[in-house]
């Protein structure tokens, strides 16, 4: 049976798109928020609100026990977390467990597993998945400097706990280990409360491509194709499309690893395996075990609303359809639109809306949560929407991506709509011609635009 209620334990455009995939399944939502968000739109659109803290993340978003008991005052079987907050935390699974409230998610055992990134690894690499050469586990600085001999530079230094791009350090020079591993321990520290770290070989110039997986509670697990994460900015996602432009053979090996991944870890709920790519040879980097932020480019490829299909398997249902009944259509491409400045370093530029136009149009999504004279608050991410296009042929997607970035309107706030536009003219990027180090290796082009 559907759960009827589900509380949204997020903010911004995904606890929006939460909320309106809900509706459509008629389920009733609460939504949560700070006192910097009681204008939000996600507020305004949930059946019933609870204010759950002050403005730090730690004191609302990330408060455990507010969140709990909001969930059980208004009555709320189910909590989708979104992505980041609370998406990833074990503990927090494991008290709606105790709470009886359905996580919509993996179980806290599975999350615990996957969220360790070094444990992670070690679980793939029973399961015969391909993995980037490197430390079996967390490592000390001694063994740190063995596991460098073995493999040779360069090396990234990586956070067990990390995410979002956080806590990475690249070193190209043995006598630069020392320092590097003992400022990637600290910024681990800070960022997530955990200095554990591991060592992986750094894969110059790598693409990023990852598969969307959705299984049940029964066995079965399908994918939903593969994204290209390659365009990054310091190791975060920019722009992303489905599908890759990688052979077929390579994709079809790749989502065969990713179902492999999933079962062997007895995954349930939707997730994704991220690889890096280099040279067609692909290796597991690791597993988020929530929704993404660029999961609209696989509904838009596939028809099928991962939001729905994991409130659906959260419920206990059987998954719908099969891995065949899953059919590819176009291309898609999603960019991030952010309130920053590109040309001041990207610094984070929030502020009221005065102008905002929507672009329309066949294939056209925007996920968002602005609106004319919403305020913008400072305190949380810099992300304020997604913009999406689905074509049939990935030309026709990026010119599509091309006129709704033209008609697009945001005024009262600086953002990087006309640094996206720019990624969306280049030749190099109309030929897939792309790494993770595109962004950083086009930035002088990229920025010469006029505002
Ligand atoms: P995706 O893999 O979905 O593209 P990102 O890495 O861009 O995800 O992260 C999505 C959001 O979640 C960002 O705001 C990021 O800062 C945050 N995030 C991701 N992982 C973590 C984590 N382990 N802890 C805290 N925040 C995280
Ligand atoms: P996060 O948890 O922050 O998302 P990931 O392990 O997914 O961290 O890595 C984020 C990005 O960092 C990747 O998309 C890729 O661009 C880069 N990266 C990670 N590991 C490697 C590696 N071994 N070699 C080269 N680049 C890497
Ligand atoms: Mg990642």
């Amino acid at each position: 049976m559907m759960v009827h209620k589900v509380l949204v334990a997020n903010r911004g455009e995904i606890a929006v798109r939460i909320i309106r995939s809900c509706k459509q399944l008629g389920i009733e939502t609460v939504a949560v928020y700070s006192k910097a968000d009681a204008d939000a739109l996600h507020v305004q659109l949930a059946d019933e609100a609870i204010c759950i803290g002050e403005v730090p993340a730690k004191s609302s978003y990330l408060h455990m026990e507010n969140i709990l008991s909001a969930a059980i005052n208004t009555g709320a079987e189910a909590i989708h977390p979104g992505y980041g907050f609370l998406s990833e935390n074990a503990k927090f699974a494991k008290l709606c467990e105790e709470c009886g409230i359905t996580f919509i998610a993996p179980s806290a055992q599975v999350i615990e597993k996957m969220g360790d990134k070094a444990e992670a690894k070690k679980l793939m690499k029973e399961a015969g998945v391909p993995l980037v050469p490197g430390s079996a586990d967390e490592v000390t600085l001694s063994e740190g400097k063995s596991i460098l001999k073995e493999i040779g530079l360069p090396v990234l230094i990586k956070a067990s706990a990390g995410g979002g791009g956080r806590g990475m350090r690249v070193v190209r020079n043995a006598d630069d280990f020392e320092k590097a591993f003992y400022a990637a321990k600290q910024e681990a520290k800070a960022a997530f409360g955990d200095d554990g770290v591991y060592i992986e070989k750094l894969i110059e110039n790598p693409k990023h491509v990852e598969v969307q997986i959705l299984a049940d509670k029964y066995g079965n697990v399908v994918h939903l194709g593969e994204r290209d994460c390659s365009i990054q900015r310091r190791n975060q996602k920019v722009v992303e499309e489905a599908p890759s432009t990688l052979p077929q053979q390579t994709r079809d090996a790749m989502y065969e690893a990713a179902v492999k991944a999933a079962r062997h870890v007895g995954y349930e709920n939707a997730g994704t395996v991220e690889f890096i790519v280099k040279d067609d040879e692909f290796f597991f980097i690791e597993m988020n075990t929530r929704i993404q932020v660029e999961h609209p480019i696989s509904e838009m490829i596939t028809d099928i609303d991962i939001v729905q299909e994991q409130i659906r398997i959260a419920s206990g249902e059987k998954l719908s359809f099969t891995q065949d009944d899953v059919q590819f259509r176009g291309h898609a491409i999603e960019v991030r639109l952010n309130a920053e400045d590109p040309k001041h370093d990207f610094r984070p530029s929030p502020g009221r809306i005065e102008v905002l136009h929507i672009p329309q149009g066949l294939g056209i999504r925007f996920d968002t949560f602005l609106y004319t004279d919403y305020e913008i608050p400072p305190y949380y991410d810099s992300m304020v929407g997604k913009l999406i296009a689905h074509g049939k042929t990935r030309q026709e997607a990026i010119r599509k991506m091309r006129a709704a970035l033209e008609e697009l309107v945001i005024e009262g706030v600086g953002t990087n709509q006309m640094f996206l536009h720019m990624i969306m003219l280049q030749e190099t990027f109309e030929q897939g011609d792309v790494d993770t180090s595109y962004i950083q290796a086009n930035l002088k082009r990229l920025l010469h635009y006029e505002t």
